[in-house]
């Protein structure tokens, strides 16, 4: 059936007749109908992916892809005159994540389904997802952030579940989303919600009474955790999406016939990040209530749960007061307390392995216990863990450990985001990249051919034509294409190190005060959301935006530097803004950016990369050789010794480097006074000179001197565009696909 004699039957009318609002609802609902066509995935043993996020962005043209019918509805739509680009317009971006973590949930989603691969994922429903950023007076406020509407993705499932926490119980129901595979079976992402929740409880901003658990359970993701009540909620939330989770698992578990002695033979369970670390200590409850005994239940948990460590950042490695679980629930304390006691008889009684200890519960320390997997996300953070962060628990369960470098979806990333790449690609490879991406590697035989470059030059001319009016009609940006797009969009945290690249463009903005003009504008895009609680992310986002302002008003400088933040940061934004990207800042300290996702995007869409040898980058470098990738910067053994000795002074580099105290002292400067708050300016101007905890000023200089070589290399445009080819070439490997096939080899072991 095509769309057209679907929205007859549906709407009675022809697909001329109808709005873009009846045409999006109508395609929501026969690509479902065409999805059901898809055989959903059985077998035996299962695997849970279990996620606090799914940041799976909008699934309109992205289900037409994978079920192949993208070019003829497309046709279809405008041969009656209508836009498919304009009706996914219509689409609400579902901010159920915050960033990588969230967005690599849902790629491994895509990948499953493209494997055909017997798996699903497990998260929450919440109705407001992380929050809208607005700008106000260069400051970031936050809003609700609403996607549900009467016409969703989002299934109704008869699939619920009570929930009982101290002194109160919930019943909870299962929604579905339906996950396509590229020209494959699909699968489905459960998100639980709660019946009582309460959207009216919201007052200002995204405030609300965080006391109120029955109502406010599944209202936003990570709310505001700087107090009790809001460190207690997220308790609750977590403990919510795992019994939800768990009690599925049985479920599913006994209906194929399982005794649950053998429940690793039917289920799988990965525990992304520490947010469904719980799960393990509820299995062992639920399975002692259906007659196992502890010693039964904590041995069949052991074999089912593997942990993905996303992070050597101590305050993000959750920590619960003994008194918050104590209270939210109860019921799981003394299976946790078991489960302590055991490592301390059985494996080692060193505080530092300890589950609980200072009173605290060490939620990785229970998954490393008790699972038969942890990984890390690339090559040098893996190493990380084992050699530093957890050398005491890689000593104790080597085999244990291992490497699952991140991938990204090419189906999101490079067919669906940059058609005229992909248009490019096949032309000149044929079709296999699409379901093997190392396939990309033919292209290199195209490096020396400067008629084949200059095609690959012109195709990211018009994807930066393509954000510029993009941004122009949504954001009221104006951009120049002729500009090197240079480009930041990641979450606003001190260690990826927005900050640097702000205090880049005030010596660029001196420079050019000074006459040293660049030969060409410069575009020097953000894009970030500063969590609400983090003050100097905050204020990091506020100096950017007042930067902004004083460049783009001052003649002098504006016609060679222009700063640009977009608002809310997301999704759709980055699948605009990577096609058009020339250079991607991925700047992070050394060893604290466990992977990063972006790169791989950028790299795949023929952006070169500024980089320190962190995460992934150390691993495209080593596919790109020195030539093709711009690294700079101190390396981790460098940094990790650094904070070993608490060696680092931050303001002996300032006094040491005049050109950097200029950079640092603009930020309170009168110019900078005029357009911004004189209290975030100046606490950001303290935190730097007094603290810098991420070591911003020993990698300054060599980052200006490295993005100048960067700017100069561009250049050259034919040499530029063969470091392109060259990226685009090598990204195979980053492909999520590749990434998913090495969890299930060397973990899930799905048939
Ligand atoms: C890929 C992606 C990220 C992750 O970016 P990193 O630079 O790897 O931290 C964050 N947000 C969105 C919307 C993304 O698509």
């Amino acid at each position: 059936m095509t769309v057209n004699e679907y929205i007859k039957i549906r709407f009675g009318r022809h697909l001329d007749q109808c709005t873009n609002e009846e045409i999006y609802i109508g395609l929501l609902e026969y690509i479902k109908d065409k999805a059901l066509d898809k055989e959903i995935v059985g077998g035996k043993k299962k695997l849970y992916y279990i996620s606090a996020e799914f940041l799976i962005g909008k699934l309109l043209s992205n289900n037409l892809i994978n079920l192949g019918l993208y070019d003829q509805v497309k046709a279809e739509l405008e041969a009656c005159g209508k836009s498919l680009a304009e009706i996914e317009e219509i689409e609400v971006e579902p901010s159920l994540g915050n960033g990588g973590l969230g967005r690599l949930a849902a790629c491994f989603l895509d990948s499953i389904a493209t494997l055909g691969l017997n798996g699903d994922g497990v998260g929450l429903a919440y109705h407001m997802g992380l929050f809208k950023q607005v700008f106000n007076n260069n400051l970031q406020t936050e809003e609700p952030n609403p996607w549900m509407s009467e016409h969703s993705w989002m299934t109704k499932t008869d699939k619920t579940y009570q929930v009982d926490f101290g002194g109160f119980n919930v019943q909870s129901r299962m929604y579905d989303i339906g996950v396509t595979g590229y020209d494959s079976v699909t699968t489905k992402l459960h998100l639980f919600d709660v019946e009582t929740v309460d959207e009216s409880i919201i007052g200002e901003g995204i405030d609300f009474d965080k006391s109120e658990f029955e109502k406010n359970l599944t209202l936003f993701l990570y709310p505001d955790d700087s107090d009790d009540n809001g460190r207690l909620l997220r308790v609750y939330q977590q403990y919510f999406m795992v019994s939800n989770a768990a009690q599925l698992v049985i479920d599913e578990a006994l209906e194929k016939g399982s005794t649950l002695y053998d429940l690793p033979d039917y289920a799988v369970i990965q525990i992304n990040d520490t947010h469904p670390s719980m799960v393990i200590p509820e299995l062992v409850r639920l399975l002692q209530i259906h007659g196992l005994t502890m010693d039964e239940a904590i041995s069949v948990v052991s074999k089912c749960c593997a942990y993905t460590n996303h992070t050597i950042l101590a305050e993000a490695l959750e920590k619960w007061p003994i008194k918050f679980m104590m209270k939210a629930v109860p019921q799981l304390m003394p299976i946790i307390r078991e489960l302590h006691n055991r490592v301390v008889k059985k494996v080692s009684s060193d505080e530092d392995v300890a589950i609980i200890s200072d009173g605290l519960v060490h939620m990785a320390h229970m998954d490393i216990h008790y699972g038969i997997s942890i990984n890390g996300v690339a090559a040098l953070h893996t190493e990380i863990l084992k050699e530093t962060e957890l050398n005491k628990f890689y000593k104790l369960y080597p085999d244990r450990f291992n490497n699952k470098t991140n991938g990204i979806t090419f189906r999101r990333w490079l067919l669906y985001c940059n058609p005229e790449l992909s248009k490019l690609i096949e032309e000149l490879i044929g079709p296999g990249f699409k379901k093997d991406a190392t396939e990309l590697k033919k292209l290199e035989q195209y490096i020396n051919d400067d008629a084949v470059v200059q095609r690959f030059i012109n195709v990211k001319k018009t994807r930066k034509n393509v954000l510029k009016d993009y941004l122009a009609e949504t954001q009221g940006i104006e951009l120049d294409e002729n500009s090197i797009y240079d480009i930041q969009v990641k979450r606003l945290h001190e260690y990826k190190r927005q900050q640097m690249n702000a205090l880049y463009v005030i010596n660029k903005y001196f420079e050019i005060k000074e006459g040293k003009k660049p030969v060409r504008l410069i575009t020097v895009i953000f894009g970030a959301k500063a969590a609400p609680a983090y003050v100097i992310a905050k204020d990091i986002i506020h100096l950017i935006l007042c930067l902004s302002e004083i460049i783009a008003n001052d003649p002098d400088v504006s016609p060679y530097l222009k700063v640009v933040m977009v608002e809310n940061y997301n999704v759709t934004l980055a699948e605009k803004l990577i096609p058009a990207c020339d250079i991607h800042e991925q700047i992070s300290l050394a060893s604290k950016e466990a992977s990063g996702t972006s790169n791989m995007k950028f790299m795949l869409n023929g952006a070169i990369a500024i980089g320190t040898m962190d995460g992934a980058n150390v691993e495209m470098h080593q596919f790109v050789g020195d030539d093709n990738i711009f690294i700079f910067g101190d390396d981790s053994d460098t940094v990790i010794k650094r904070y070993e000795d608490a060696s680092y002074v931050s303001k002996d580099y300032y006094l040491k480097d005049a050109n950097l105290k200029r950079c640092v002292d603009f930020i309170i400067s009168g110019k900078m006074l005029k357009v911004g708050q004189e209290e975030n300016l100046k606490r950001l101007y303290n935190e730097l000179l007094n603290k810098d905890w991420f070591m911003t000023f020993p990698d300054f200089e060599d980052y200006c001197k490295t993005k100048e070589r960067a700017y100069a290399a561009f250049e050259n445009r034919m040499e530029w565009g063969r470091k392109m080819v060259k990226n685009i070439a090598n990204a195979g490997f980053f492909s999520s696909d590749r990434t998913i096939e090495q969890y299930n080899n060397d973990i899930w072991k799905l048939s």
